[in-house]
């Protein structure tokens, strides 16, 4: 199929907002109608923290186990220690058995790496069969939320996409497109000669592998080719299957509001095709990860279970959409990762620090206080950061804001206006003091 390479376009632009919040305001909802029914909310968030910290803290110890249950069953484990790394190793899979064709399926950690852009330089025709990343590969974008990869498009959006690139009559009706992308898709699992999907959870004493989804395609992705890899990042590992019902609860209603997504897939074995025996492949992918485990302020950040509830409850999100990082993790939860996950991107200002985001992680990740000081350590734009700090410090000080007054008018006065307008930002007058200071026009109220 092919896949369009435009990038996205003023009109996606102006679309992409509306739409976002509405579907980030419908999931909430559905979440907090959903939260409120559940008393031991936060003894399952504690419990989650709890076997999360215990794998961050002995990960190279619970690998060695989960390769050797994984073996043990069939399974071959390989490791990356970057997406490039990572990306060889599948291409040379895919050369080792001779795949022309490949279905993908709920892999936001092949984005990371970059995958398609490998396979299809290499000749390999990538079909995703998640509907929502379908739609983005049809439209060219990279995905724009976590688990909701077409958020930013409506379903208007939707029905020319399938009518341009799909030559299929419109329809503008949800279900109708559903059917219409699903009867597309339903061949493409036969003829792909491999399947590349993610794994939500991976039990190290069984070699289970867990994956969620809503639409049987991960399921069909995973057992109807030959081959299947599987791609990871290493902090998805569990103790072990006993481990596994908190993160049931915790994740669907994070994400979706559901008790649980329509399908909870386990892989643990092989598949028999009329072929002979399916070849199976577990990639587990650092990039940055070990790094991050290394930190003990920042290693929390691993916690993350991919549930996009903070994503959806960020105010920046909500108005600007996933695009606005330039970056595959977006949200709150992507500034974290974007300091350490592959190619370092500082992105800590697009914060307000309003703190929505730790309220509502299922994972009790406080991201809010760690945006907080990866930004006191950021180096980009030196000028505006020491500007705000002297500012600040200004404020703090009634007398010396008092003292500096006359100064501050004098040079408002003295300067040329082109000066001081370029500096305020080239578009506005910059603000003259007034005779009253700062602290004087404050109305009366506690102090802060
Ligand atoms: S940081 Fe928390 S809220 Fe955000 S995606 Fe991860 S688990 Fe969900």
């Amino acid at each position: 199929m092919p896949v369009p390479s435009h990038s996205l376009s003023p009109r996606d632009g102006a679309n992409e907002i509306p739409a976002v919040r509405l579907a980030a305001q419908r999931a909430l909802a559905a979440r907090l109608r959903l939260v409120e029914e559940y008393p031991q909310w936060e003894i399952w968030r504690q419990q989650a923290r709890t076997i999360k910290s215990e794998v961050i803290s002995h990960l190279d110890e619970y690998l060695d186990r989960l390769r050797s249950q994984v073996e043990a069953w069939g399974g071959r484990v390989l490791r990356a220690a970057d997406g490039p790394a990572a990306c060889a190793l599948i291409m040379d899979l895919v050369r080792r058995h001779r795949v022309r064709r490949l279905v993908k399926a709920k892999s936001m950690t092949s984005e990371e790496v970059g995958i398609n852009a490998a396979l299809t330089a290499a000749g390999c025709q990538v079909t995703e069969t998640d509907l929502g990343e379908f739609i983005v590969q049809l439209a060219g974008h990279p995905p724009a939320h976590l688990t909701a990869p077409a958020m930013h498009l409506n379903r208007e959006d939707i029905a020319d996409l399938f009518v341009r690139h799909l030559h299929l009559p419109r329809q503008s009706d949800p279900a109708a497109l559903s059917r219409q992308g699903a009867e597309h898709l339903r061949p493409r699992f036969w003829e792909a000669q491999m399947g590349l999907t993610g794994v939500n959870f991976a039990a190290a004493a069984s070699g289970h592998l867990v994956m969620l989804e809503n639409e049987g395609n991960l399921r069909l992705t995973a057992t109807a080719p030959p081959v299947h890899v599987a791609l990871m990042g290493m902090e998805k590992i569990i103790p072990a299957l006993t481990d596994l019902e908190v993160f049931l609860r915790l994740l669907p209603a994070s994400a979706t509001g559901q008790r649980l997504t329509a399908y909870v897939n386990f892989i643990h074995g092989l598949k028999w095709h009329p072929q002979g025996q399916q070849a199976f492949y577990l990639i587990v992918l650092d990039n940055g990860r070990s790094r991050l485990a290394a930190d003990p302020f920042f290693r929390e950040a691993l916690y993350c279970l991919r549930c996009g509830a903070c994503l959806n409850i960020c105010p920046i999100f909500q108005l600007g959409g996933g695009h606005l990082y330039g970056r595959v993790y977006t949200g709150p939860i992507g500034i974290l990762l974007g300091e350490y996950l592959g190619e370092r991107a500082d992105l800590t200002d697009l914060c307000t620090q309003c703190g929505a985001c730790s309220q509502i992680c299922p994972a009790g990740i406080d991201l809010t206080e760690k945006i907080n000081l990866l930004r006191s350590r950021s180096r980009s734009h030196p000028g505006l950061r020491a500007a705000v700090r002297g500012g600040s410090l200004l404020l703090q000080h009634p007398r010396l804001y008092r003292c500096l007054i006359p100064l501050g008018r004098l040079l408002g006065r003295s300067l040329p206006r082109r000066i001081t307008a370029r500096w305020w930002g080239g578009h506005q007058s910059p603000p003259q003091p007034t005779r009253r200071s700062f602290f004087e026009s404050r109305p009366p109220g506690p102090r802060i």
